[in-house]
């Protein structure tokens, strides 16, 4: 028994995954397939998150969700998969070739009709979609892009997000370095930086939630 998060040990983590995770056999492969073929397979989410974000998708009965920085398309299908049939979820990246892997797992589940992806740097397309008039109409949002940009990110998803909605912002335990006084890279102190300004932002309930690299939940109220 314990009154503080455990440190998973690697048998714990492997118990974990036996005991409760449900991953699809297209979401294995995709894993499996950027793991061999792609660069930076570790920029994907860990399957026990997407489980987690397609729950939470569902529990705040999302049906209209952006995502920034999709890569190969894991974390897109996690949270599609999540989303009813008349769902929508706008996948932004800059990305030709790291989504073009994304692009043929959509169709071969069948959800490419859900997603809409728009190839432009994300600031660039949240801005646009504030412009058009979308602000509070997205019920989930899911940040996973360059670090320097998270800021700027959370503040226009926050408008984008009705009352009630989520924004979900990974890595921000960023491999433990935030808590090393000695990193200072700009990644690391940008990290810290948002995370302190959600911590002290009055419009959102929050939980740092230590799964996978760090996955920070803010509720509009
Ligand atoms: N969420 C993905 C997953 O779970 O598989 C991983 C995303 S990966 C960490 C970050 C992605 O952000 C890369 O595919 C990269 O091309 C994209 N990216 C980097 N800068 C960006 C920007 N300014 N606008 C949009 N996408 C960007
Ligand atoms: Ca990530």
């Amino acid at each position: 028994m314990s009154n503080r998060t455990l440190t998973l040990t690697a048998p714990l983590y492997d118990y974990l995954l036996a005991a409760s995770l449900r991953e699809p056999e297209l979401l294995r492969r995709l894993r499996e397939e950027t793991a061999a073929k792609v660069r930076y397979p570790g920029m994907q989410i860990a399957p026990e998150q997407g489980q987690l974000m397609t729950l939470l998708v569902r529990l705040v009965g999302a049906r209209r969700a952006i995502e920034i920085g999709t890569y190969t398309g894991y974390s897109s299908l996690c949270i599609a998969m999540g989303l009813p049939a008349n769902g929508q979820l706008i996948a932004c990246d800059i990305s030709e070739a790291y989504t073009a892997v994304a692009r043929r797992y959509w169709q071969e589940a069948g959800l490419a009709t859900r997603i809409e992806l728009r190839l432009a740097p994300a600031l660039e397309t949240l801005d646009r979609l504030i412009a058009d008039g979308e602000a509070d109409r997205f019920d989930f949002a899911f940040v996973d892009a360059d670090k320097d940009g998270y800021a700027g990110y959370y503040e226009r998803c926050l408008t984008l997000v009705r009352p009630g909605g989520l924004i979900g912002l990974d890595n921000m335990l960023w491999d433990g370095a935030v808590a090393d006084p000695a990193r200072d890279d700009a990644d690391t102190v940008a990290i810290r930086a948002v995370t302190a300004q959600i911590r002290d932002d009055s419009r959102v309930d929050i939980s740092l939630v230590p799964i996978g690299d760090g996955l920070m939940l803010a509720r509009k109220r």
